[in-house]
């Protein structure tokens, strides 16, 4: 992995336009997600999307990755691979999507219902998203990198949530993963410091029960131990005059789904045309 890359001003600008183009990307999924669709219809609808963008999409051969869209139902955490099994009633689908324009990559993720769901599992998505904000906002001058994983632990463990270990955030930018490394745990006042033009892919990896993991012998797909819900929302984040902007945004989501939140507003200070 790359090192610490800091961005200019004008090249958070080209990486706004890479993350809204996954944010518009999920958007547009929103409205297809229900009973009887399949993960690898949604696949193929995301890949048309980016590039019609005139963007590529960035985990198609990442890695060897084989899709457009990494597609993790229910106790699938992360890396799941885009199949013919419907989504049924119930259940819950991580989606986590990358896009490359202008040479910079954009990579948020967002864990979308199915229908109706238990309150418990409601929950658990409630909480996920809660603590990527509250990663989000520790994300200043003066902070260190185990504060941002301080903040995000503590809002998940306190609700007796499992917080994944082997799996982080990172850094973003010509490369899908750059230096630093960004978990979801941590102790406050220890790591690296936040300094202006880091651009962060902020991304709770959250679990129901157990934090432990398993990996399917696909070599990709990541699943809870103990087959318990898991939640992925991720966002990318630029640290601009020692404070945190969103460059991605779920508001393309929220107006599909008929939502209302403020929640993105103390982190934007750029104009978001919908
Ligand atoms: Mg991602
Ligand atoms: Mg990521």
């Amino acid at each position: 992995m790359a090192g610490i890359i800091l961005k200019t001003r004008e090249e958070i600008e080209l990486m706004r336009e890479s993350a809204l183009i996954v944010s518009k990307t999920l958007g547009m999924l929103a409205s297809e997600i229900k009973p009887g669709v399949t993960t690898l219809k949604l696949d193929a609808l995301a890949y048309d999307f980016i590039k019609d963008h005139d963007a590529e999409p960035g985990f198609l051969g990442l890695y060897d990755f084989p899709n457009t869209l990494c597609m993790s139902p229910n106790s699938q955490v992360v890396h799941g691979i885009p199949n013919n099994t419907p989504l049924v009633e119930g259940d819950v689908i991580s989606i986590d999507c990358g896009a490359l324009k202008n040479g910079f990559y954009g990579d948020h993720a967002y864990t979308f219902a199915v229908g109706e769901i238990p309150k418990a599992t409601a929950k658990l998505l409630q909480i996920t998203k809660e603590s990527l904000y509250e990663g989000i906002k520790a994300f200043k001058r003066g902070n260190r990198i185990g504060d941002m994983g301080y903040a995000i632990q503590n809002h998940c463990e306190k609700e007796g949530y499992g917080v994944v270990r082997e799996l982080v955030g990172h850094g973003l930018g010509t490369t899908m993963h750059e230096g630093p490394e960004v978990p979801n745990y941590g102790k406050r006042g220890r790591g690296k410091l936040f300094l202006d033009g880091m651009v962060l892919a902020i991304e709770p990896m959250i679990n129901m029960g157990t934090h432990r993991i398993k990996q399917l012998n696909d070599g990709w797909t990541i699943l809870t131990a103990d087959g318990k819900p898991s939640a992925h929302f991720e966002h990318d984040v630029a640290l601009i005059d020692g404070k945190p902007e969103l460059l991605s945004t779920f508001e393309f989501i929220y107006k599909a789904l008929g939502i209302t939140s403020d929640e993105e507003i103390p982190y934007r200070n750029h104009p978001l045309v919908l």
